[in-house]
């Protein structure tokens, strides 16, 4: 039997998903994989480039370098999804498939926040961390706030480590004791699944004397006095804004009345949405994880391995439990990481120091993912996209 699939998006979630179906099924699939981009690139890449370690190029990998039997990628804009008749319409065409996964992450609201286009800058994109870097080398004097601006948001850590490696940048510069720091969380304390990680990084914020606001977002900017205002009416001044903005799903998944509360609900044992022969993966569902690449990865895991068995027979897929291991940069060059479990219980993470051996592993993480969603290098540079 061939098995007609389209996969929405090409991200952690889509990459992983169309991976693992070509490698069990090849010639027996006929997967389209669809992405507005030329260019997937890991969330945490756009630290390095911030902070002058990568350049943007380096961090792009092309689409066009995929190879996989039954797999074509297609540079296409979906306009529409229709998930009752299974039919997917792009700016070049219209698709049906026998099976739909969805993995079209999230997208920013950054006019839900007032003040933040004018007046600061996000970071969660590509051209917003693009014009960060660009912008960084003028900072060289006064107050820096990393600010998250609603709930939820991707990769819980990545505030935290944007402080720590923005530290060493002004270290590196000679410029410091010039800065001031402050990282306004919406939660307690750093990690709230792992209290030994937010106690390691509570503890490195005291050592370069970073301060943590906690249970506060940053609600809006005022460009013209320069101050952040919090959701208690407190406000903060500032220099350099770096901000998390609002996320949300992009506009074709709100129009296609799958959300409820703004994102895809599925079950969360196998990714199945409400409509038959439709899975939903990633940072576009509330299924209960953080949204974080590795949960993106684990989810699509779980749903190829259920296609697979529906398509060839044999054990179903275990429930999907939320589990994925998030590397910390922790600055001074060390990264640590904590594994964290979400849906089999109460949420529980286990902490591993920072440490030299896990800027190894972090490198071997995202070497392996390229390896085996893009075929090996060498990485052939493609022009800006988004
Ligand atoms: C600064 C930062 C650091 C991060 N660090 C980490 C980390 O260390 N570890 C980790 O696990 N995660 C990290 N993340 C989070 C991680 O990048 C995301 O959670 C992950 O990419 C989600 O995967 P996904 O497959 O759900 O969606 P994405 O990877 O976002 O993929 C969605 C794809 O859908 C495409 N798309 C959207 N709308 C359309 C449309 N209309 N038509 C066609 N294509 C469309 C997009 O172009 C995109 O390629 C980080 C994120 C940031 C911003």
């Amino acid at each position: 039997m061939r098995l007609r699939a389209v996969v929405l998006g090409a991200g952690f979630g889509g990459l992983e998903c169309c991976t693992l179906l070509s490698d069990a099924l090849g010639e027996q699939l006929d997967l389209v994989m669809l992405d507005k981009h030329a260019s997937f690139s890991f969330g945490f890449s756009k630290l390095d480039m911030m902070f002058g370690r990568e350049t943007p190029e380096a961090i792009r990998l092309p689409y066009r370098a995929i190879a996989k039997p039954g797999v074509q990628f297609r540079q296409e804009v979906i306009t529409a999804i229709d998930p009752a008749a299974r039919r997917v319409t792009t700016d070049q065409g219209i698709y049906d498939a026998d099976v739909l996964v969805i993995a079209l992450g999230a997208d920013y609201d950054q006019g839900a926040t007032p003040g933040l286009v004018e007046g600061g800058n996000e970071f969660y994109s590509f051209a917003g961390a693009e014009r960060v870097r660009s912008m960084l080398p003028a900072f060289s004097r006064g107050h820096a706030i990393v600010g998250i601006t609603s709930t939820p948001f991707k990769c819980p850590p990545a505030p935290s480590e944007a402080t720590l490696l923005l530290h060493d940048y002004l270290v590196r510069r000679g410029v410091r004791a010039d800065c001031e720091i402050s990282l306004v969380m919406p939660f307690g304390t750093p990690v709230p699944p792992s209290p030994v990680t937010s106690a390691a990084l509570l503890a490195a914020f005291a050592e370069r004397g970073i301060t943590f606001v906690p249970n506060r977002l940053v609600c809006a900017l005022d460009p013209a006095r320069r101050v952040a205002v919090l959701d208690d009416g407190s406000e903060l001044p500032y220099d350099m804004f770096l901000g998390v903005p609002k996320h949300r799903v992009p506009e074709v998944v709100a129009a296609s009345g799958m959300t409820v509360d703004g994102w895809i609900p599925v079950d969360p044992a196998t990714l199945k949405t409400r409509f038959p022969g439709v899975y939903a993966v990633g940072d576009v569902t509330s299924v209960g994880t953080p949204k974080a690449g590795v949960f993106a990865e684990g989810a699509a895991r779980t749903v190829a391995e259920a296609i697979i068995a529906d398509i060839r027979g044999g054990a179903r897929p275990a429930a999907y439990r939320g589990v994925g291991s998030c590397y910390v940069e922790f600055g001074a060059d060390r990264v640590g990481r904590v594994d964290v479990e979400f849906l089999a219980g109460p949420p529980t993470g286990r902490f591993t120091e920072p440490s030299i051996d896990l800027v190894a592993e972090k490198l071997q993480f995202g070497a392996s993912r390229r390896a085996r969603w893009f075929g090996s290098p060498p990485i052939v540079p493609v022009a800006a996209d988004g």
